[in-house]
Order: structure tokens, then sequence, then C-alpha cells
């Protein structure tokens, strides 16, 4: 039985690893099936601190990786697919192996929806991103198409107004799922064309938030 196991090896996971593994637990850590998480997608990585120069994404976890490891923490490729964590210790499958633990940190993380188009993944870092809060500024000045007509779609691309010269939402019905609150924000935002937009810190006389279908209209 272990002490901990640790699911996920994002940022996260690899965090609880070095706190766990320094703590002298020995924690597992189940890489899943996206070793290294979403930072292992990326190209440069500008806001950690510590790296004034940025650190591409992959070689920020590899480290987080190799700092675990050197105060004992042990890696396992795998998908955790069932847990019962209904009494201790708690356990769970790990490709068809059942693992036993004290304390289990789950640290899964998130995975983008991509479109699935046949060029998106490699152009992931090269015009096409996943996060508008991580990506954005390298569109300063550009046309950037966000797609999608939810919440998230709506924050993104008023995100984006800070920094492309136009940002267009591109979505598939003919309304959109967004919460009120958000269209009214987004709806502000493109009448602030040709004017500052009262909601945002930076205003350009060219920034606006477009939409090919209703324009921010539910
Ligand atoms: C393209 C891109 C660029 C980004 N750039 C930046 C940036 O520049 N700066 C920034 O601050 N943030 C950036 N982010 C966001 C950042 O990557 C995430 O905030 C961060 O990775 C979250 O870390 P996490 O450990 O919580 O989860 P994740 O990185 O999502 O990792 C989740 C982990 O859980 C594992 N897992 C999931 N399910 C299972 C399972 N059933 N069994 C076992 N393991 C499982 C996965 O394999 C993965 O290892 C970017 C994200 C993307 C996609």
């Amino acid at each position: 039985m272990r002490n901990v196991i640790i699911v996920g090896s994002g940022c996260a996971g690899n965090t609880a690893a070095i706190y766990t593994a320094r703590a002298g637990l020995k924690p597992l850590v189940i890489s899943g099936h996206e070793p290294g998480g979403q930072l292992s997608l990326t190209t440069e990585v500008e806001n950690f601190p510590g790296f004034p120069e940025g650190i591409l994404g992959p070689v920020l976890v590899e480290n987080m990786k190799k700092q675990a490891e050197r105060f004992g923490a042990e890696y396992m490729q795998g998908v955790v697919e069932e847990s019962d964590l209904s009494r201790r210790p708690f356990r769970i499958k790990v490709d068809g192996e059942w693992l036993e633990c004290r304390t289990l940190i789950i640290a899964s993380g998130a995975s983008a929806r991509w479109l699935g188009l046949p060029s998106e993944q490699k152009l992931i870092g090269h015009g096409v991103s996943s996060c508008a809060t991580c990506d954005g500024f390298f569109y300063k000045g550009k046309k950037i198409m966000v797609v999608g007509g939810g919440d998230s779609a709506m924050e993104e691309a008023n995100f984006l107004t800070r920094f492309g010269e136009e940002v267009t939402i591109v979505h598939r019905r003919d309304e959109f799922r967004a919460s009120k609150i958000m269209l009214d924000r987004c709806r502000a935002n493109r009448r602030s064309s040709g004017s500052p937009a009262p909601s945002s810190r930076r205003s350009t006389t060219s920034r606006r938030a477009t939409s090919q279908a209703s324009s921010c209209a539910t």
C-alpha cells in the first residue's frame, strides 16, 4: 500500500509530488493520458516566476518531474479507470490493476476541446491556442477568431480585445449559449468600436468584438 498516490502529472500533480516527496511520503504519480499535462502541449511559457526569458512548457514540466523524483517521487504511466473511495484504504484501478493508498490527491486538470481539424495540433503555439490568458499577448494587433458561443467563448473573446485588432466569434447556432451577463459584456465591448470600452482597462479606438451571426444578441 502507498502512502500517497497522485492522479495527474501536470503542474498541480508535480507540485503535490514535490511537497509530499520532500515530506518523506514517497508519492506515486499516475501520469495519465497526457504526461506533463496541458503545459506539455505549449511552446513558450512567459508567466512562470523565475524565468525572465520564458521557458518551454515541456521543459518546465519535465523539470518539475525531475525535482519531485530527486526527493523520491515515483511516476507510473497509466490512466485511472475506476476508484473506490467509500472506505480506507482508498483503491484505484490503473490500467486493470488495483492500487491502494492512504491518501489520494486528484490533480486530473482539464483538457481543451479541440475542433478536430487536421492542421490544428500542428499549429498549437503557432497561431492556434486554447487559452486566451496564456497566449493572448502573442496576438497583439492581429485579427483573432474565437470558436464557440458559450460563456468561455465570451470570456476569452472579451479578454482578447485587449490585444487583437479585431476579435470575431464563430459559432454554430443562430443564438448564443452564453449567459446573459456574459453576452451583455460582449455587447458592451462591441459598442466600444471606435470609442473606448467602458469595461476595459486599456481602451483603443480600433478594438472591437464582433460576431459572425447575430452579433452578441440572443
Ligand atoms: C496550449 C496551452 C498553453 C498554455 N499556456 C500557458 C501559459 O503560458 N501559462 C500558464 O500559466 N498556463 C498555460 N496554460 C494552462 C496550463 O497548462 C494549465 O493551467 C495547467 O496545465 C493546469 O495544470 P494541472 O496540473 O491542474 O492540470 P493539467 O495540466 O490539465 O494536467 C492534468 C493531468 O491529469 C492527468 N489525468 C487526467 N485524467 C486522468 C486519469 N483518469 N488518470 C490518470 N491521470 C489523469 C493528465 O494525463 C494530466 O497529466 C496553457 C494551456 C494550454 C492547453
